[in-house]
């Protein structure tokens, strides 16, 4: 479902777990990419730009809370913005009345008829007898796809093809259904006039008097969803959405995305022909998803249970004294690796805690080792004061530890970015350990 968008997430997530340091220039790379995933998927611009602008503020601004680093903090940061991005919470069909009427809206071809189908399924699975009553008076047909769908499924549906007065098959139907727990009303998709079909919403409206209008999208169709959407909530009150053909559809994002300026929550989403092709829909567990993410939530309970006490408090005195030398540094990534729960992260991550075969936590402990062999062939002023390490000392120290000149290099690199991350350090309200200095 939503191959590309998926994948390209999935691989923007990837590639920020394998980064050594979290700095502004990996946010900026982190959220251009995932601004490419979400135009690719035919989300508005406008949105993506808004959210783009969130995530990079909220990753350089926020202090991680307790126990996550910021990697895992970024992570959580483009999570939960996506997930505003399309709804927030999971919203159910609450059927508080008796009969509880879902009247369907949506035009032709959306997939409005085979999703009646799908939701009735859905119902009875909960214990629901849904009956159906057809108001469709100009697709000829539809009475008749209706009645094939109901006869399998044992469900009531009242109809009449040589009835054209839609407002009268509705009060027919709804008086015939009265005793039913759940009544659905299909109307219809197409007239010759885009605005008597909405007009004929409007009074079908009136007359079935529903608890809830459910609006019925195909995703194929992108961010012109969202003109859909505004146009039949103006002729009746569009309650919730469905978002039909997600499986397979490049636009699916832009149509997830288009719908929320009407307020309704998308409830369901359909991913095939088959009548159990349908989902509830869930954002947080469809962004996780999407993401290529396990179990977020999870996650989140389980970095805070993390303890304080792998905290190496003479280390962190050191720093905050302003003298940090490459043995500081040392041990800071040794704490960093303590606490971070990044091998869980990647545990919890469906296609990456297995198959990444170096997935973050690794390349930490092979670059920390790399780190110790190094720094083993450097003198003890060379440890207290890098800043001595030039050009002849680097070669040494390559020679001495076997490594390339590049490794030291890079070993020197990622000092002089923490040291200078760790600017103002001291001014900061520190909470989150560590938190600010590996930004
Ligand atoms: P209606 O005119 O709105 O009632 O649309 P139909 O229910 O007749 O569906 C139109 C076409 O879309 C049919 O060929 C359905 O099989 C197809 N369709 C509906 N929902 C989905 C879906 O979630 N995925 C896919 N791939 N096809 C769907």
């Amino acid at each position: 479902m939503l191959g590309n968008l998926g994948k390209n997430l999935t691989k923007t997530m990837k590639k920020l777990a394998g980064m050594p340091i979290i700095d502004e220039e990996v946010v900026k790379e982190v959220v251009k990419d995932i601004q490419r995933a979400l135009i690719q998927s035919d989300v508005n611009i406008k949105l993506v730009f808004k959210l783009s602008k969130t995530i990079e503020e909220r990753a350089l601004k926020e202090e991680p809370p307790k126990g996550i680093t910021p990697r895992e903090y970024i992570i959580t940061i483009v999570y939960e913005e996506l997930v505003n991005l399309v709804g927030s919470k999971a919203e159910e069909v609450e059927v508080n009345a008796k009969p509880y009427k879902i009247m369907f809206v949506g035009l032709q071809g959306s997939g409005k008829t085979t999703t009646i189908g799908k939701l009735t399924r859905y119902l009875q699975k909960k214990g629901f007898r849904p009956a159906i009553v057809s108001t469709d008076t100009w697709r000829p047909a539809a009475y008749e796809q209706l009645r094939q769908l109901t006869e399998s499924m044992d469900v009531p549906l009242y109809g009449d093809p040589e009835n054209k007065d839609a407002l009268d098959l509705a009060k027919k139907g709804i008086e015939q259904f009265k005793k039913n727990d759940i009544v659905i009303v299909d109307t219809a998709g197409r007239h010759k006039e885009e605005q008597d079909l909405l007009t004929e919403m409007e009074q079908l409206s009136s007359i079935v008097n529903p608890n809830e209008v459910m609006l019925v999208i195909d995703g194929t169709i992108g961010q012109q969803a969202r003109e859909q959407a505004l146009a039949f909530n103006q002729a009746t009150d569009v309650g919730s959405i469905v978002i039909t053909k997600l499986d397979g559809s490049a636009k699916g994002g832009g149509a997830l995305s288009a719908v929320s300026e009407i307020g309704a929550p998308i409830k369901f989403i359909g991913t095939g022909e088959r009548i159990d092709d349908f989902e509830a829909f869930d954002p947080e567990r469809f962004i996780s998803r999407l993401l290529g993410m396990g179990d977020i939530r999870t996650l989140l309970e389980k970095a805070e249970e993390i303890a304080e006490e792998d905290i190496d408090t003479d280390t962190m005195d050191a720093m905050l004294s302003g003298k940090f030398t490459l043995k500081d540094m040392y041990s800071q990534f040794e704490m960093m690796n303590k606490m971070g729960p990044m091998q869980q992260v990647m545990n919890m991550i469906p296609g990456m805690g297995n198959k990444l075969p170096k997935n973050a936590s690794q390349v930490t402990e092979e670059k920390l080792t790399k780190y110790k062999i190094m720094m083993d062939s450097m003198t003890e002023h060379e440890l207290t004061h890098p800043e001595v390490i030039k050009q002849s000392r680097v070669k040494r120290i390559s020679r001495g530890s076997g490594m390339k000149n590049e490794d030291v290099k890079e070993l020197l690199k990622y000092y002089n970015v923490t040291k200078k991350a760790m600017k103002g350090f001291g001014k900061r309200k520190m909470s989150g350990p560590l938190g600010q200095m590996m930004r």
